[in-house]
């Protein structure tokens, strides 16, 4: 796998999302990270963990939309589910698939 080339397609595929949901990202990272897939802030910083890279790309959209989405909607209430369903369809099958791909109950995003 060419890390650097899964990098840029990893962080496009960021910026991409970034435009259609309207998200100012101030800073975008993608770096080693424990117990999580990624953090943001509402300064605008973004960071994903590296280990994403490796992943199918459907999994990056739904790490990215989720946490996207937290700069306007800081939990994941009734209005998060419902955006999430909008943008990713089956969102839920997602997170589990990302879950099983992962032994990921120790990365959450
Ligand atoms: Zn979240």
């Amino acid at each position: 796998m060419d890390i650097a080339k899964r990098k840029r397609e990893f962080k496009d595929r960021v910026r991409y999302w970034a435009d259609k949901l309207e998200v100012k990202v101030v800073w975008l990272g993608v770096r080693p990270m424990n117990n999580k897939w990624a953090s943001c802030s509402t300064s605008g910083h973004l960071n994903f963990n590296e280990k994403l890279l490796g992943l199918d790309p459907e999994l990056w959209d739904y790490v990215i939309v989720h946490e996207l989405l937290h700069f306007s909607v800081p939990n994941h209430g009734r209005l998060w589910k419902s955006l999430m369903r909008v943008h990713l369809g089956d969102y839920e099958a997602m997170a589990r698939r990302l879950e099983e791909v992962a032994e990921a109950s120790r990365y959450q995003a």
